[in-house]
């Protein structure tokens, strides 16, 4: 017998378990909180600028230094937060940030993600997440109620609405190619159809299925949504030339402009012609709280797979999505993976295990954040909230259609509305395209509010979100004074 060494191992020092454990205490804990309750404070008292003036290469040089080797005390580093970070960050909280689609977020959810970050659960597998996971089933199964689907729909959260149509478009995949998991695609990859104005998410998916981008196929728009006559004349050409669909996908809430395709004209196309209706409703799926809007989603039940992200109009801290599907089938069956030293149940068990449905391993349990904010909001604060984003817009599509410097694009279905500055109308298009695009900069940077820009119709435009609820109408009227005052130094 050989002797063996028998090593101890050294203990962390004592500096690093004391660091460790002191900051694990209220006081630290409060020191962190108490700066994203300051910013919540400030902003609401339209306090300091909405965004940075500095360039990337100014903020670069703030942060110009070696990778530490010795920690620091929390002081300097809560310090350090409040004059380094705070200050240029987007201020979404701010009510003249009316920019991309995303939140100021719920205070409540907000705090809950710290508590999420200290449990730590991850949502892959039941084992290390029991209450994670049954919460997520819980919440999924009231959103799939929601939408309209019946027993035996299924879903999981995501990181957003890129993952769920991604995930959603694997399972229809999966049917249109049953082998594909096994063998790859083949020659004759199917078509996907989908919306002039989908989002980039629905496009990248085709290409990243493996189906070619050129196998992607945009049906044209009428008033901004995807048009029926056009859908069904391309799935009977389609079908003519023996040519496979795999999945239609209809937008709900368009990006550029918040339209909302008519789903049911869509849903009895796809039914006529047997094809997969995935809906994007990353944006407008929490009009499903509404009762005002709710009518927009008219047909939504009937899709086979939905992508809804909690993270846009329900106001949850990225991240947060969710794919649904009609029959939980489908997305059992999108990932016919095992991993046998995760997944163990046997046929016929409920499946709670949540990561044989998703692309991701290790997962964030962001289930807690959204379980917390319909405790503490409910669908019908929700659905106030969505109405007065809706509302405040539409208030704004009437400012402009009053003022002579501005012109509408469209009229408002949600919380999104694209217009231009058009000054005293002596310019040309082109001329136009210029100065919306310089004074979209030159107002930002200004630090007054913050707007995003976008193409329509080949021309540029400017573009808002409200999902801000101290933005009032007093805000509106400010952003177009401040966004005209920039235009006509241009
Ligand atoms: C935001 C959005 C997406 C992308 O979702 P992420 O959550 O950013 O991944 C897709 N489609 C629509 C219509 C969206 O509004």
């Amino acid at each position: 017998m050989t002797d063996i060494a028998h090593t101890i191992a050294p203990l962390p020092s004592p500096e690093i378990l004391s660091r460790i454990e002191a900051d694990a205490d209220a006081a630290v804990a409060r020191a962190f909180t108490g700066l994203a309750a300051d910013y919540f404070v400030q902003t609401r008292n339209r306090a300091g600028r909405v965004s940075t003036q500095h360039t990337p290469a100014g903020l670069a040089a703030r942060f110009d230094e070696p990778l530490p080797r010795d920690g620091q005390s929390i002081d300097t580093i809560v310090s350090r937060i409040r004059s380094d970070i705070l200050p240029d960050c987007n201020h979404l909280y701010h009510p003249r940030y009316v920019g991309h689609q995303i939140a100021g977020p719920l205070p409540a959810a907000v705090w809950m993600e710290s508590v999420t970050a200290a449990l730590n659960q991850s949502v892959a597998v039941f084992e290390m997440s029991p209450v994670g996971t049954v919460l997520e089933h819980r919440v999924i199964s009231w959103m799939c109620q929601l939408a309209g689907f019946p027993d035996g729909s299924a879903g999981t959260l995501t990181t957003g609405g890129t993952e769920a149509t991604f995930t959603a478009l694997l399972a229809a995949r999966g049917v249109a190619i049953p082998d594909a998991w096994m063998n790859g695609i083949g020659s004759d990859p199917p078509v996907l159809l989908c919306g002039e104005h989908t989002h980039y998410a629905v496009t990248r998916a085709g290409a990243e299925l493996g189906l070619g981008m050129r196998n992607v196929l945009a049906i044209r728009s009428r008033d901004l949504k995807m048009d029926p006559v056009a859908l069904r004349e391309a799935l009977s050409e389609l079908g003519r030339a023996g040519r496979r669909v795999m999945a239609v996908v209809a937008t709900a809430g368009s990006t550029a402009t918040g339209s909302f395709d008519d789903l049911d004209a869509i849903a009895s196309i796809c039914d006529q012609y047997g094809v997969w209706l995935h809906i994007d409703a990353a944006h407008g799926g929490s009009a499903l709280f509404s009762e005002v809007h709710r009518e927009k989603l008219r047909g939504i039940q009937r899709a086979r797979s939905i992508a809804w992200d909690p993270h846009k109009m329900m106001l949850l801290p990225s991240q947060a999505g969710m794919i649904l599907v009609r029959d939980h089938h489908d997305l059992d069956s999108a990932f016919s993976q095992r991993a046998p030293y995760l997944f163990n149940q046997s046929e016929g068990e409920r499946v709670w295990d949540q990561g044989t449905r998703s692309f991701i391993c290790s997962r964030r349990a962001d289930v807690f954040k959204l379980w917390v904010a319909l405790q503490r909001y409910g669908t019908d604060g929700l659905a106030e909230l969505y109405d007065y984003f809706c509302a405040l817009t539409h208030q704004m599509w009437e400012a402009i259609a009053e003022r002579p410097d501005f012109e509408a694009m469209h009229e408002p279905e949600c919380n999104i509305l694209c217009f231009r500055y058009v000054g005293d109308r002596a310019r040309g298009d082109e001329a136009l395209d210029m100065v919306n695009r310089e004074l979209r900069e030159r107002y930002n940077l200004s630090g007054e509010g913050w707007i995003t820009g976008t193409n329509l119709h080949g021309r540029r435009v400017l573009r808002v979100t409200m999902m801000n609820p101290r933005t009032t109408s007093a805000d509106v009227s400010d952003i177009l004074d401040g966004l005209a005052a920039v235009g006509r130094t241009l």
